[in-house]
């Protein structure tokens, strides 16, 4: 049945803002042409959102499906590391991790199933490849097959004006944010070996990602507060093949009765198979 599943999968991700600190890399230096403004509503730049911020959101809501589940998660930091909290570092011991690397036995152990996925232990890759989203304003020209998202970048400002009242709000300082507004599009994992356990924490993980999209803890990105990051999210179904994975993405196509069979044995048939599979490998786990 895990032979039927693509090593590459695709989440569909929606956001009216997203802010990631001030890692979103921009290709402004090429639709600029030398005159380029701020804050031109006519800017046609495109830009790329990298995997790091991606990668730890996706990561904490594996980690929570799996504590769900009873079992626990490998810490994301190396146990050896000087911490600079240990207190801290201990307590997640206690709340459903365990050290980075403990669920090895010997060199050839995959570890728990988080550590098979995100590696990161005596030069060991994941299994899981998180690629960055390329995104564009262009709608036509975003190829949602490799990844791609339409996306509008802004760089937002924000005045820092002064509380005192003889001051008249006299500005302090001016902030700068990138920031991508209306992305819609497609992150593109790849797995470099396909398990069933793996496909089923995906899923789920989006899910959870989704149901939690306006809790601090599951935002994607930084500025929390200022509600970027709030994600809508999900697995496109597995058994799509490009063409019907482009169609979600036709504002005018519905879905094929081809594409509705494949949801409903996505659904009855191999998420059922795959759930079990996790299920017995978070049991086993130590
Ligand atoms: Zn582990």
């Amino acid at each position: 049945m895990i032979e039927d599943i693509d090593r590459d999968v695709f989440v569909r991700i929606q956001t009216d803002l997203l802010v990631v600190g001030d890692s979103i890399i921009t290709d402004r230096h090429h639709a600029s042409n030398g005159n380029y403004e701020d804050n031109d509503p006519q800017n046609q730049i495109g830009g790329i959102i990298p995997a790091f911020s991606l990668s730890g959101w996706l990561r904490h809501g594996m980690e929570k499906v799996v504590q769900e589940r009873g079992g626990t998660a490998c810490h994301p930091g190396e146990p050896n590391a000087n911490f600079r909290k240990d207190g801290v570092y201990n307590r997640d011991l206690d709340a459903g991790y365990h050290e980075k690397g403990a669920c090895l036995d010997d060199d050839d152990d995959d570890g728990c199933v988080i550590f098979d996925l995100f590696g990161g232990f005596g030069n060991r890759p994941g299994k899981v490849m998180r690629r960055p989203i390329q995104f564009s304003p262009v709608r036509s020209s975003v190829d949602y097959t490799r990844g791609q998202a339409e996306g509008h970048y802004r760089r937002i400002n924000r005045n820092v004006v002064s509380r005192n009242d003889q001051d008249n709000r006299e500005p302090l300082r001016n902030a700068e944010l990138d920031a991508v507004g209306n992305l819609d599009g497609c992150w593109h994992l790849s797995f470099r070996e396909t398990k069933p356990e793996f496909v089923a924490l995906l899923a789920e993980a989006i899910d959870f990602l989704d149901e939690h999209q306006t809790d601090f803890m599951h935002q994607l990105g930084g500025a929390r507060n200022f509600g970027g990051g709030i994600v809508d999210c999900h697995l496109v179904n597995p058994l799509y093949e490009e063409h019907e994975l482009r169609r979600i993405f036709d504002r005018g196509k519905g879905n094929t009765t081809k594409m509705a069979e494949k949801d409903e044995r996505w659904e009855n048939e191999y998420f059922p198979k795959f759930e079990s599979a996790l299920a017995e490998r978070v049991e086993e786990a130590p």
